[in-house]
């Protein structure tokens, strides 16, 4: 039986090999079974974000259908040369909001922290890929001071979520570096990692890793699953790993036209997501202003479309809720549709999942307190 140290570095050797085979500049699109009028367009499109895809990744694409789902999340296309009007650099003011670097404050219990500016995978949608090409820097000990001193100092926080870049795609020990100088400071109660590391490389979730993120705090990873394709045999071992490691497991998903925008697509996903990876299904994002990205961007009234008719096909456990990252730091408002047609004081015309109205009348008793409150007050006069 191999021992730990043994395990942990055949472990480490598997996910090394998978990024290795992959994508790893731009230059490795040559590599691919792309015909050359198609490589030469994905060479032009990677002008305005980065370009990674590890090998387990890249073998879920059917490289036959040009429209692929999980090829359009990593292969840069024209569509992203075509900047409009109104799309944003800093889509949701992640700068405006940065009292100190490599740190975000917008809500009060809670701030973003990014350890590094860097991905185990380069997704043609992300809203902050200006961030991972301007700042692009990995990892230092140092580089987090300024971020740390400042949640310190600040004990209305309780969750640090750290974010990217990519966590998950650190080495172990400045995982545990991380994990175990959040730890230290007393009010933070909770550890949340946003991560595709799950989605994309799923043999980087080793022992190794979830030993470096145990400790006090509650620790939850916020997956990023697009499309049911994406769920493997290894992401389901992956998942499992995390799971038994105590964590809780959600995901967002963004909402893509021609990778996700289809009932069938979205519902299967979720089940998915729920039955067989234990993941719940979070957020559905609404696309956001990035920059180049008008082509997979959705209107809301298709979202809301789309969610109405999830919501009247899943259970409340398979539902994500449906949400707009507002800019200028408005943060996520949920923009789903609206059952209630009409209201009349306490009288409400509701639309049920079958379509059809109905009325509900409100009726609502005094509280207890007040009824002793009153006859005590009635008893002393
Ligand atoms: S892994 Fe996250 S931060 Fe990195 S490119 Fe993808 S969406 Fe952006």
């Amino acid at each position: 039986m191999p021992d730990l140290k043994e395990a942990t570095a055949t472990a480490d050797a598997a996910w090394q090999n998978d990024v290795r085979q992959g994508v790893r500049h731009v230059r490795d699109l040559e590599r691919l079974p792309l015909s050359p009028a198609e490589r030469a367009a994905a060479q032009a499109a990677a002008a305005n974000h980065k370009v990674r895809a590890p090998k387990a990744y890249l073998d879920l694409i059917d490289w036959n259908d040009p429209a692929d789902p999980i090829r359009a999340q990593v292969i840069p296309s024209p569509g992203e040369l075509k900047q409009a009007e109104g799309e944003l650099d800093d889509p949701i003011a992640d700068h405006a909001f940065s009292p100190v670097p490599r740190l975000t404050h917008r809500h009060a219990d809670r701030v973003l922290l990014f350890p590094t500016y860097q991905c185990a995978v380069y997704c043609r949608f992300c809203f902050r890929k200006e961030s991972l090409t301007s700042i692009a820097r990995g990892y230092t000990r140092e580089a987090l001071e300024p971020a740390l001193a400042y949640i310190s100092a600040h004990p209305e926080i309780r969750e640090v979520i750290l974010t990217g870049g990519d966590p998950l795609s650190l080495p172990d020990k400045a995982l545990a570096e991380i994990a175990g100088r959040i730890e230290a400071i007393a009010h933070v109660r909770l550890l949340r990692i946003h991560t595709r590391v799950p989605v994309a490389l799923p043999s980087r979730i080793t022992p190794g890793l979830v030993a470096a993120l145990q400790g006090r705090l509650m620790v939850t990873v916020v997956t990023h699953f697009n499309h049911a394709r994406e769920i493997t045999d290894a992401t389901e071992a992956a998942c499992r790993t995390l799971r038994l490691a105590g964590f809780v497991l959600l995901n967002q998903s963004v909402l893509l036209k021609g990778v996700n925008d289809s009932v069938e697509v979205l519902e299967e996903l979720c089940r998915e997501l729920m039955y067989r990876l234990g993941v719940k299904p979070y957020y559905l994002h609404h696309g956001d202003l990035a920059r180049g990205m008008a082509h997979r961007r959705t209107t809301i009234a298709e979202g809301q479309a789309l969610v109405e008719a999830l919501r009247a096909r899943l259970s409340g456990i398979c539902n994500p809720v449906y949400v707009l990252d507002l800019p200028e730091g408005g943060g996520k408002v949920p923009i789903g549709p609206c059952h209630v047609e009409v209201r009349d004081g306490q009288r409400w015309r509701l639309r049920g999942l079958d379509g059809k109205a109905r009325d509900y009348a409100e009726v609502v008793g005094e509280g207890e307190g007040a009824a002793v409150s009153r006859s005590d007050a009635s008893g002393a006069s």
